[in-house]
Formats: structure tokens, C-alpha cells, sequence
């Protein structure tokens, strides 16, 4: 009986468990990528970057042109961000103007991009890529830039190093002196730390000279700040998400996972891509663009479980960087494969837009500190816990779960003492139980503890029996029993329906609500009720 309720609330008529395999999908009648990309791209688009280099390079003549019109269209590529600024280099004005007409008239919209590195004084601490923007010279720069920038598109993307780690002198006495300088003008900081200067320094400067700079050049101008992949460490370099993300136009969000295995680029578990891409959604609701990945240290099969897992983020829009890099090394394979999982995520896509994930609440406050439990959200989720990230303590919902991260809300252990006095299932890192200490509320039985031992990555080990006991009371409220090898993730939606994803290089069997599952090697399924 409940398996087929399970069949009739999926759309897909072919199959009652929808597995799509890679090579199953390649083996498909390829359709035709650019009407599917039009047709969708309210749905979701997948839009591509050309580096100022690549506009000197690739951009600049009839041939290049040509050859990136017909790759964008063969990729289902319907919006393409040009950049004006990378690595000490503008592009030239005149070569970025005929690529933008060229573009719009191709039905491929164009829009803007910077990044800012090396942009003028070098920083103490990433050298000759990152700056120091206590320079007044520097900061000219940056103005000089984004008024470049606004005079030839009205949308612009800032690529993820809009962050500084210098602590040259002058960025130290401002810091020791607690304010921020900019154009003369001077501004209070609220505390003495690194991560207080450049908190400061940076919402000022995008205030002042990128915001403000832009908008006067170009009133449509409309700004979009792209967050890093690393969430744990944004306040450390100066990004503060919840006064930039009110401050912007839109938000972006970081989502290259790579490969965790990859000696150069490795360390980060697919499912991360998913929670950030959830939490800056939760945190920026309709600024919130998209996600952006890169074939870096990658495969096919990783390159693909980015899209996935961005997708299942909740994304509007992937941006898939960047055009250059995707014509070498790993980039053909990797685009080829994405090609043929297109039709199918772009499905995806839609179902997801239709429902509300739930969860277990995942709560990182914004600019909360890690200390010894670095990401360790994308462990859990990777040990099939269903998250829904969120930036406020989650007092409606159904369970949580609570890291270290919490206790920069100076009112979490009243909240959480609240929380489960509710008789709503906790679960709590190791680090956190101890931090907090002997609290009789700790004692109760729906308190479960999490062993992260300081070692996030540890928990990617944990075996059958621990899942077991710290996935089931979690489940309870969601009506849901799962049982799953570990790196095997399950997502949550309203109305009933959800979706696996199998991680694993082996073929797994999974149980989810008494239904037995035969997923194969890095496969997802899903099932979507019908409204
Ligand atoms: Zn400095």
C-alpha cells in the first residue's frame, strides 16, 4: 500500500524510483540543449564567465566570438557574466562592448563581473593576489574599477575575493585605533580584533566606494556580492553576511566542493555545497541568485554532483566558471558530462522551487567561529541527516542541531534550554555538550550527543550503529525511518517527498520508510508528490 502512494506521487511515468546513472544519461538522444535552456530559464538558468583575460583573449575577435556563442548555446548557457577586472588587468572597453551586443543579440544576457585581485598595495597576507584596503591609493582603485564597471553593464558580480587578510602597519594602527578611513572620512569600529577592522573596512568600502560609486555612474546599476565556498571563516577576512547581504543588490553563493580526495584542491564533502547554498539562502530569501562552480580538481562525476547538490540548494541560477578554464584539462569531459545530466537537473530544479525543505534545523548564527568543529554541518549531512540550515535560532521547528558555532547567540542556552524542555529531539556536538557544562536539561533522553572528538572528518567513519542511533530519534517528528550506509545523504520536503544521494564509489542499499533502495555509485533518486 505505501509503496504505491509512493508510485503515484511521482511525476515521472517511466519509473517508480527515477535512477539516473551518467552513462545512461549520455546514452539519451542528446536533445537540444538551448531551447530547453529558454524555455527553463525561470526555472533555472546555467550561465558561464569570461575572465578579463579571456575577454583580451577569446573575446576580442569575429572567430572568438563566434566559437563562445556556439559553446553557450550547445551548453544551454543563456546568461554569461563579462568581466571588466582580474589580476591587475581591465579589459578594453571596446572589445567588451561588442561582446555585449553580440551576446543580447544571440539571446544570451550579458552582465558584468569583477575580481578583485591585485588591485593595487598588496596584502601581509595572501601576497600578489589579495590587497590591503586600509590604502588610500588602493581604495581609489577599487572606486575607479566599479565606476568602470557601471558605464557598461547594469549588473554586476563581485568573484569571491572581496575580503583582505593584510596587517601591514597602516592596517594595524587603524585597527589598534579602531576606525576605519576612507576617502577622509572616518568611521568607529566596535571592537579591536582583526575580524572587527576588516568587518568595518569592508562594509564601508562597499558602501561607499563600490555601492555608492556604481549607482552614481549608473542609477540601474545593480551589485551582487558572490560569498566564498569557506562559510566558517568569512568575519576572520571581512565578510559580514547579514550587513553586505542587506547592503547588496543580490547575493551569491560559492558552492565548488572539488573533489575531497584531490591532493591540491581536496578536504570538502559534496554536501557543503547544499548547506551553504541553503544557509545564504535562508539568510538573503529573494536576493539570493544562485551558485557558481568550477571544474578544479574535479571528475565528471564531482563536477556533476556540484550541479546537484547547488540545485538541491534551492539555486535560481548556476554559474558554471569559467569559459577559459572549461576549454582545458578536466573543463571538456566535465561539460560534456553536465550536458548530459542538463535536462534531468533542470526537472530537478522545478520540483525543488515547488516545495519547502524541512528538517532538522542546522544552526550556524552569522560570523559565528568553528574552533574545533570546522564545517562540521557537511559531516552530518553527509552522515544522512536531513539539515535545513538556518542563520536564527530555529525555536518552531520539529529537531535540531546544535555545534559550537551556536554560542556566538548570547541567548542560546536560555533558547536552547526552551528548546528541549519542548521534548523536540537535540542533537549536540560533543564540543558544545562540554562547553555548556552540567545543565540538568542537558540529561534528557531525546538529547542524543554527536562524537566529533575535534575532528570533524572523523565523523565520516562513524559505522552503522552510531547513524542508527543518532539518525532515529531525529527522524521521529518527520514521520520518516532511514537507514543508509555513511555518505549517503537524504533530503526532506513538506508535502512528503525527497530525494537520496549516494555518495559512496560502491553501490549501496538503503531503507527509507520500509522501502528497500538499490542506488548505484554516486546516484541520486527522488520521489516528488503530486500537489
Ligand atoms: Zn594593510
Amino acid at each position: 500500500m505505501k509503496a504505491t502512494r509512493l508510485c503515484r506521487g511521482l511525476t515521472l511515468g517511466f519509473a517508480c524510483w527515477a535512477a539516473f546513472s551518467m552513462t545512461a544519461a549520455a546514452a539519451a538522444p542528446s536533445p537540444d540543449l538551448w531551447e530547453l535552456a529558454r524555455q527553463n530559464r525561470e526555472v533555472h538558468r546555467f550561465s558561464t564567465l569570461f575572465t578579463a583575460q579571456d575577454v583580451r583573449g577569446r573575446l576580442s575577435n569575429a572567430e572568438g566570438l563566434d566559437a563562445a556563442v556556439a559553446w553557450c548555446k550547445r551548453t544551454g548557457v543563456t546568461k554569461v557574466y563579462v568581466e571588466q577586472f582580474r589580476d591587475g588587468y581591465q579589459a578594453e572597453r571596446e572589445p567588451t562592448l561588442r561582446a555585449r551586443e553580440r551576446f543580447l543579440k544571440e539571446g544570451i544576457e550579458p552582465a558584468g563581473c569583477i575580481t578583485p585581485t591585485r588591485v593595487g598595495k598588496s596584502s601581509t597576507g595572501w601576497k600578489n593576489t589579495i590587497s590591503c584596503y586600509t590604502d588610500p591609493a588602493t581604495q581609489e582603485k577599487v572606486r575607479a574599477i566599479f565606476e568602470y564597471s557601471a558605464g557598461l553593464f547594469d549588473e554586476i558580480m563581485i568573484d569571491d575575493f572581496w575580503f583582505t587578510d593584510c596587517a601591514c602597519e597602516a592596517c594595524d594602527a587603524a585597527r589598534r585605533s579602531r576606525t576605519v578611513t576612507i576617502g577622509g572620512q572616518n568611521w568607529p569600529v566596535a571592537g579591536d580584533t582583526w575580524a572587527d577592522y576588516r568587518g568595518e573596512l569592508m562594509v564601508r568600502l562597499s558602501r561607499e566606494y563600490v555601492l555608492a560609486a556604481a549607482k552614481k555612474v549608473n542609477p540601474r546599476a545593480r551589485l551582487i556580492i558572490k560569498y566564498p565556498q569557506w562559510y566558517d571563516r568569512f568575519h576572520e577576512r571581512g565578510y559580514d553576511v547579514a550587513r553586505q547581504t542587506a547592503d547588496f543588490d543580490r547575493i551569491w553563493v560559492g558552492t565548488e566542493t572539488r573533489d575531497y580526495g584531490d591532493a591540491r584542491w581536496g578536504g570538502t564533502v559534496q554536501y557543503e555545497a547544499f548547506f551553504i547554498m541553503r544557509w545564504l539562502g535562508n539568510l538573503g530569501g529573494e536576493k539570493c541568485g544562485g551558485g557558481w562552480f568550477d571544474p578544479y580538481g574535479t571528475t565528471e562525476k564531482t563536477y556533476v554532483e556540484q550541479a546537484r547538490q547547488t540545485i538541491l540548494g534551492g539555486a535560481r541560477e548556476t554559474v558554471l566558471f569559467c569559459y577559459g578554464s572549461l576549454l582545458r584539462d578536466t573543463g571538456p569531459a566535465n561539460v560534456e558530462a553536465l550536458r548530459g545530466e542538463m535536462p534531468e537537473l533542470l526537472r530537478v530544479a522545478g520540483q525543488v522551487h515547488r516545495r519547502d525543505l524541512v528538517g532538522v534545523a542546522a544552526y550556524k548564527p552569522p560570523g559565528s567561529a568553528p574552533e574545533t568543529e570546522a564545517r562540521v554541518f557537511d559531516f552530518v549531512g553527509m552522515a544522512g541527516v536531513p539539515l535545513r540550515p538556518c542563520h536564527t535560532f530555529p525555536s518552531n521547528a520539529p529537531a535540531a542541531f546544535f555545534s559550537i558555532h551556536a554560542l556566538k547567540d548570547p541567548a542560546f542556552t536560555a533558547q536552547l534550554r526552551e528548546f528541549i524542555q519542548a521534548g523536540k529531539p537535540v542533537l549536540l556536538t560533543d564540543g558544545l555538550a562540554q562547553r555548556l557544562g552540567e545543565q540538568p536539561f542537558l540529561k534528557a533522553p531525546h538529547v542524543i550527543t554527536l562524537p566529533v572528538k575535534g575532528d570533524p572528518k572523523s565523523l565520516l567513519q562513524m559505522n552503522a550503529e552510531t547513524l542508527e542511533s543518532v539518525r532515529a530519534p531525529l527522524l521521529r517528528p518527520f514521520k520518516t525511518t532511514f537507514s543508509a550506509p555513511n555518505q549517503v545523504s537524504l533530503y526532506l520536503f513538506a508535502d512528503g517527498s525527497w530525494v537520496v544521494e549516494n555518495f559512496n564509489d560502491q553501490a549501496v542499499l538503503v531503507r527509507l520508510n520500509g522501502q528497500e533502495l538499490n542506488l548505484p555509485a554516486r546516484a541520486w533518486r527522488y520521489s516528488w508528490r503530486q500537489p
